[in-house]
């Protein structure tokens, strides 16, 4: 078991007030807050080691490369990649999204060729597809869901065709707390030849995640949603697809030779990594991966199954409650609307009792308008929430509600 009054200690934010009140933190799908460890990782490096890695032949430029390629053995580990060339450094899933479509779209995708996203994508996984679109006349599918917020499977199964290339799927959906099953979805996918593309920018968080076992071709996450800073994230690519992809971006780093004639590009991952890159951010994320793995991955994931499931039936018991995504395998979001009360001024009101929750689109228009709603509100947790926590947000709501 958890010792949450402990583990709650190692995140100072966690104690102080918000109008007066304690800060009940639920908005953990936007991003997570950091352990001491982590900042205090970001600090030492800046007061002792800073210095540009990679280039370096002097003490410090090696101790700053030695922590940045650490973490990337550290983040090799923590999904289970086969080798440290598969782990591209970002600034976040967004960016690991926007490199996949710019770069696998340059190599492998030509017009009429089919990409199928999901209905429930974070825009970050909708938009580099239809940008993709724009430039390459690709064709875009949707994949549906069914009302509880489930793959329609039957479905998916029957958009493949000969042209389909690329499928992109959100393991954990940041509006319904669905959890795909794209181990599934991957191996029927791969039957049609088709790659797959992993947003795990809810599911790395929460749960053990292993590239291998899913057998994605693609994987990304953001570090500030895994308790580690922001402006860093991660790309996994399958190392034989990544050989064969062109660079995203230009300029140092990602060079082995340049003259005005022609220019050659670096190994992996370094081709990918144009630029300074965020080596304290990524230092900082191995040192989260290593608190994570210090509590227990699975441990967490019970913490925040039994506070997803208490907080369902509690939060069912509200006069008005309408509840979005009831998935049978459903991680820690919750999205909802309270009778005609709209969301914004149930979040507004909320925090006014020092409860930090998210409303409106969840940038996921797309999945609004499949709910038949422009917006919704939602709370999401993480493993320093607590049950006393979720019933300070059904009280709260139920003020709320009285109050209207
Ligand atoms: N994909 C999903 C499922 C998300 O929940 C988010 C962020 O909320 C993103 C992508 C984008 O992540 P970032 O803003 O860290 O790039």
């Amino acid at each position: 078991m958890l010792n949450i009054e402990e583990i709650r200690k190692d995140f100072p934010i966690l104690s102080r007030t918000v109008y007066n009140r304690p800060l009940v933190y639920l908005d953990n799908a936007a991003t997570t807050q950091k352990p001491r460890a982590v900042v205090e990782a970001m600090t030492d490096e800046y007061y002792s080691v800073n210095a540009n890695v990679h280039r370096g032949v002097h003490y410090l430029s090696q101790q700053a490369t030695e922590l940045h390629e650490q973490a990337r053995a550290n983040v090799q580990e923590f999904i289970n990649a086969r080798s440290e060339a598969e782990i591209i450094f970002t600034r976040g899933t967004t960016e690991s999204l926007n490199l996949v479509a710019f770069s696998f779209g340059e190599a492998f995708l030509k017009e009429g060729d089919e990409v199928l996203v999901s209905v429930m994508e974070h825009h970050s996984n909708i938009v580099p597809w239809q940008m993709l679109r724009e430039r390459k006349g690709i064709v875009l599918k949707v994949i549906p869901m069914t009302d509880e917020g489930e793959i329609d499977l039957e479905t998916y199964k029957n958009l493949f065709s000969p042209r389909t290339r690329l499928v992109c799927i959100a393991h954990v959906s940041n509006v319904l707390g669905t959890v795909n099953p794209v181990k599934e979805m991957t191996a029927i996918a791969h039957t049609h030849g088709a790659k797959v593309l992993v947003d795990g920018a809810q599911s790395v968080p929460h749960r053990r995640v292993d590239v291998q076992d899913i057998d994605c071709d693609f994987l990304t996450f953001s570090g500030h949603k895994i308790y580690g800073p922001t402006g860093i994230g991660v790309l996994y690519g399958r190392e034989e697809l990544l050989e064969k992809m062109p660079p995203y971006q230009g300029g140092g780093e990602m060079i082995a030779r340049v003259s005005f004639e022609k220019t050659t590009y670096e190994r992996l991952p370094f081709k990918f990594e144009a630029g300074t890159p965020d080596f304290v951010g990524s230092h900082a994320l191995a040192v989260a991966l290593d608190y994570v793995r210090g509590i227990g991955q699975d441990i967490i994931a019970a913490h925040e199954a039994d506070l997803t499931r208490y907080a369902m039936e509690q939060m069912s018991l509200i006069p008005g409650m309408k509840i979005y995504g009831t998935a049978r395998e459903k991680d820690a979001v919750i999205s909802f609307n309270v009778g005609d009360i709209h969301p914004l001024d149930l979040g507004t009101l909320l925090d006014r009792l020092g409860i930090a929750i998210r409303t409106g689109h969840h940038c996921a228009q797309p999945l609004m308008a499949r709910c038949g709603v422009e917006s919704m509100a939602r709370a999401s947790f993480a493993l320093y929430n607590t049950r006393a926590e979720v019933d300070a947000l059904v009280a709260g709501i139920d003020r709320v509600r009285k109050m209207f």
